[in-house]
């Protein structure tokens, strides 16, 4: 059948809808930690949540997952918010797990109240060492067996600020003996004297994430909480809050996260690469993060189509990135305007075109567009074309340039090589050519048909610009996996800076974010770096077929 099969989420919540639970009611959340920029794999937990949501009449919450105050900030905020916008999606309602710090204070003491929670005193190290193994148990606390009147004083103490950052913690009272370990009496509480960036300097005690995740999902009702498959063990224990504190029964669901090829997927290698400069920042754009590829010229419908055709597994794997480049060149054949830019040139002289002479060409701006229109090119004796456009000695079926062999110079003209120049070291200088009049594309009556066909600029008429070609930032494919430190396998290579590439005039016009096709070299983006006369352009993603076949 022409229907996609239901993921199984989607499955799951047809199902909740038959069967009426939560009213019908579909209400998913995206819980973001403002500790760094949204990268890729965020895109698809985006689209998985708003894409539920609107696709069964739902709404989605964005909720900053904002307890852990050391290492948030507002920029990450900030831009979170800007990148979700731009993906497409727009929240129901902007929260902060922040927000209900005084009422996850109330949960904690009523836990504490109900005897499933307990103030220790152990170090950290030592409750390390009580944890036990997963095939042998824990060891009880000391402190285990504390009453819920002295667990409520010093949980007050601890809120007061009486004690020191790792001091005493709040644990719930679970099962030592537990196979998950998870459930082995969990911190739920520490101490903390940091500034929060929104709270200030209210707390000095903050939750930790399974306190603070499943009990913030509780309290705006949210009815399916997705998220990816290392939280599986932790789903216990999400229940187990929710079943002791009797409150909205909101349920966790794991997908697998997207890992791709030739990229690190972690905020925290990110932010090293950022800090190390490794990269110019976050929105560099070998970056795979939404700013990253936004500067690279992805669009938000090919981002989004990418997570549409990786779907939702329940087992982890890894994406080839070559699967996203396939969805925006597919966008980019269809939208982007074709424009000539010579990127490494050496002058093409037509030594019978008349001195001085300037006809104007018609090119069509999108051939797979009909409504794209035309534009004119100015065209002149000397002109700029590839380096690798001509060849001193030519294979058999080398159907560019050689001496005696003949090309068509795209929207112009069918010309010939006569010759050549070289410098001192042997480097081609300049190419001779003679054109056929009577080849010019549109009336053409020459009768004759050539293999290739190249672009060129007028060298009178060339604008310059900087272009950056981009390759991968890693050099292994499972960067997640490879021996040693991530940052061993940086590829070193992966810019390729040209500083002078000529440009055809109306390319002077572009505007930041604006994208075009470079015949022949690829999609590029109008770079935030351009300044008016010279812009910059990143290349997206090459083209698949080059047409000089
Ligand atoms: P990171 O390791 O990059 O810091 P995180 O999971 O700690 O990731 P969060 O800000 O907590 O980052 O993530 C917000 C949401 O995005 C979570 O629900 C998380 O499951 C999801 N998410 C993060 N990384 C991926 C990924 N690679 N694939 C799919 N979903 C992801
Ligand atoms: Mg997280
Ligand atoms: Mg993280």
């Amino acid at each position: 059948s022409e229907e996609k099969s239901l993921n199984f989420i989607e499955q799951i919540i047809e199902e909740d809808i038959a069967n009426g639970t939560h009213g019908g009611r579909v209400l998913t959340r995206f819980p973001p930690e403002p500790n760094g920029y949204l990268h890729i794999g965020h895109a698809k937990s985006i689209c998985l949540n708003f894409g539920l949501a609107l696709k069964y009449n739902g709404q989605t919450n964005l909720r900053f997952d904002d307890t852990n105050p050391v290492t948030e900030d507002t920029e990450y905020v900030d831009s979170i918010k800007a990148d979700i916008r731009w993906l497409g999606f727009e929240w129901a309602n902007e929260l902060y797990a922040s927000d209900y710090f005084e009422q996850l204070y109330q949960f904690a003491t009523k836990l504490i109240e109900l005897g499933y929670a307990y103030v220790d005193d152990s170090t950290s190290e030592e409750i390390a060492s009580m944890k036990g193994t997963p095939t042998e148990p824990g060891k009880e606390s000391p402190y285990r067996a504390r009453t819920a009147a002295e667990n409520l004083a010093l949980f007050a103490d601890m809120r007061a600020g009486k004690f020191k950052d790792g001091e005493k913690v709040l644990r719930a009272k679970v099962d030592m003996a537990s196979p998950n370990m998870h459930m082995r009496d969990p911190i739920i509480y520490r101490i903390r004297h940091a500034h929060h960036h929104r709270t200030g300097d209210t707390w000095c005690i903050y939750p930790m994430y399974d306190f603070a995740h499943g009990q913030s999902d509780s309290i705006e009702q949210i009815t399916h909480s997705i998220c990816t498959l290392e939280f599986i063990p932790h789903r216990a224990l999400y229940d187990w809050f929710i079943e002791k504190l009797n409150i909205f029964p909101s349920h966790q669901y794991e997908f697998a996260r997207l890992n791709m090829t030739y990229a690190v997927m972690s905020k925290r290698k990110l932010l090293q690469l950022v800090n190390e400069n490794h990269v110019t920042g976050w929105d560099d754009p070998r970056m795979p993060t939404i700013s990253g590829l936004r500067r690279r010229g992805y669009t938000p419908a090919s981002i989004r189509q990418f997570c549409e055709k990786i779907g939702v597994a329940k087992r982890d794997n890894l994406i080839d990135i070559s699967l996203l480049e396939f969805c925006i060149r597919e966008e980019l054949n269809k939208t982007a305007n074709r424009v000539m830019a010579v990127l490494d040139p050496i002058k093409l002289v037509l030594t019978n075109y008349p001195e001085g002479e300037v006809e104007h060409m018609q090119v069509e701006n999108n051939p797979e567009d009909p409504t794209a229109g035309s534009r004119s090119i100015p065209f002149s004796r000397s002109l700029w074309i590839e380096r690798e456009d001509f060849m001193e000695n030519p294979p058999k079926k080398f159907f560019r340039l050689g001496v005696g062999l003949s090309v068509r110079l795209k929207s112009a003209y069918i010309v010939t090589c006569t010759g050549f120049d070289k410098d001192a070291d042997g480097n081609v200088t300049t190419v001779y050519a003679t054109y056929l009049p009577e080849s010019k594309s549109g009336t053409d009556n020459s009768g004759l048909t050539v293999k290739g066909t190249i672009h060129w600029v007028s060298e009178q008429h060339a604008a310059t610009a900087e272009v950056r070609l981009y390759d991968r930032l890693f050099k292994v494919e499972d960067v997640g996996n490879a021996e040693g430190d991530f940052k061993d396998h940086i590829n070193a290579d992966s810019l390729h800076l040209i500083q002078n590439a000529y440009i055809e005039p109306s390319l002077l016009e572009a505007k930041e974010g604006e994208r075009l096709q470079f015949m022949r070299k690829g999609y590029f983006v109008v770079d935030k770096d351009s300044t008016p006369g010279r812009p910059v352009f990143n290349r997206t993603v090459t083209l698949k077929d080059t047409w000089a076949k």
